[in-house]
């Protein structure tokens, strides 16, 4: 059969992928384009020297580390000696072909930047979602391989698009595992992308009810979903079962997520489920999730912190009311505070709380702000103050989940209002 005539200009790519590790690769140039490529090669372990008269802090904050080597200076013929690799990126394009010349005499590959159809080398648009590599060349526009790396990348983290690798073939081939997800205060678009990532590849999600729960209903039917609030009750019990049902799935060769609200480490028992899988030699990863101790807050237009004003905050579980014999909490220097306090799980206990603050030198009038479902539809905020708190909360029917908020940042509400 005929070939078809190739355009020598545009040519036909054959993707591969270099594996540059402890290989020198020579990048002429210092701006932006070049900082892009260097930040791609030193992910690849290369040993990157930059040619350039001056770099861009950004690539300079690459050099420093000491992994690259900056030669301060013009190129010269003769810099790509030894290279296994070279990329041309300055902004005179004499230079650039200068480069692209001694390249290609001594057989080394060579992207240039300014000029396609001169280049040996093209350079897709990568995405990585772990040990998965996405490279698309998009016909010279470059704008159009970004489109599709970013909807593949989007596919998988979201898990539109199965990474099948990513479950055990044929069923616990490969040892099993526990990722502690942090799922952020409610709403799907608060959990971090790797959070998202993880769920999409589980095949047993065990959730707590302040999980984000339209994450769960978009699940693949084959992905168990495990409800751990309607686990037999009796708070401790409860934990031990969720330890042993996390380990006993692990152990079988499953990928568990563990989905809780907001983190996992803030008021969430994360370390106990952590503690339970080390002591059953189950791999567990934590991913850190969005506290709605700070987002709740932050959402209702409440910042936890405000230059000039506070410049501390305090976490507080209300869980065991002020004068409980566990409680853990020292209510009176809490009292003595002038930053921001939060309490978290204390709808029930606030009245208890605000008094212990207030005896303990709080002004009666120090403004409170209560926030309710927050990130999600019925969110709500009201505000008042810490002698009238408990009298809000029943006016107001106020009931769990509810985050509130003592300081001064709660004044700074009126004139920032909010989006929902
Ligand atoms: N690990 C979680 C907290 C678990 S304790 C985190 O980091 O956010 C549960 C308490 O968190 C609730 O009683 C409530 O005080 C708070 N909370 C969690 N999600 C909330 C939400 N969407 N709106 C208001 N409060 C919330």
């Amino acid at each position: 059969m005929p070939e078809t005539p190739v355009d020598p200009s545009t040519g036909v790519v054959y993707p591969v992928g270099l594996r540059l590790l402890d290989r020198r690769v020579v990048v002429v140039g210092g701006g932006q384009v070049a900082h892009r490529r260097v930040a791609g090669l030193v992910e690849a372990r290369a040993r990157v020297t930059v040619v350039s008269p001056e770099v861009t802090p950004a690539l300079e904050a690459l050099v420093a580390p000491g992994s690259v080597t900056w030669l301060a200076r013009r190129y010269r013929p003769g810099d790509l000696d030894g290279a296994w690799y070279a990329v041309a990126a300055t902004d005179d394009p004499e230079v650039n072909a200068a480069v692209a010349e001694e390249a290609e005499a001594a057989r080394i590959f060579c992207a240039r930047a300014d000029d396609r159809a001169a280049s040996s080398v093209w350079t897709p648009a990568v995405g990585r979602q772990g040990d998965l590599v996405v490279g698309v060349h998009g016909g010279g526009d470059p704008q159009r391989a970004v489109g599709v790396r970013d909807a593949v990348v989007a596919g998988l983290t979201d898990g539109s698009i199965r990474d099948r690798a990513a479950r055990p073939a044929g069923g616990g081939v490969r040892p099993g595992s526990v990722v502690l997800v942090g799922g952020g205060p409610g709403d799907p678009g608060l959990i971090t992308v790797r959070g998202q990532q993880a769920v999409a590849q589980a095949d047993v999600v065990v959730a707590d009810h302040l999980a984000p729960q339209s994450l769960l209903a978009s699940l693949p039917a084959d992905v168990e979903v495990i409800d751990a609030s309607k686990l037999p009750r009796g708070r401790s019990m409860a934990q031990e079962v969720i330890n042993a049902l996390l380990v006993e799935r692990a152990l079988a060769g499953q990928r568990v997520v563990r989905l809780k609200g907001g983190d996992p480490f803030v008021f969430g028992r994360g370390m106990e489920e952590l503690e339970a899988c080390a002591a059953a030699g189950v791999p567990v990863e934590v991913v850190p999730g969005v506290t709605s101790a700070i987002a709740v807050p932050a959402l209702a237009g409440v910042p936890v912190t405000h230059r000039g004003m506070t410049h501390e905050f305090v976490v507080v579980s209300g869980h065991l009311p002020p004068g409980h014999p566990q409680s853990l909490v020292d209510w009176s220097a809490l009292g003595r505070l002038r930053g921001t306090v939060v309490v978290l799980m204390g709808v029930e206990t606030a009245g208890a709380i605000a008094a212990a603050l207030v005896e303990h030198g709080r002004a009666p009038d120090t403004p409170v702000a209560v926030v309710t479902d927050g990130s999600t539809a019925t969110q709500r905020l009201v505000r008042t103050t810490l002698v009238d708190l408990a009298r809000t909360i029943a006016d107001e029917g106020v009931r769990p989940p509810a985050v509130w908020v003592v300081g001064d940042v709660v004044g700074l509400t009126a004139a920032a209002g909010t989006a929902r």
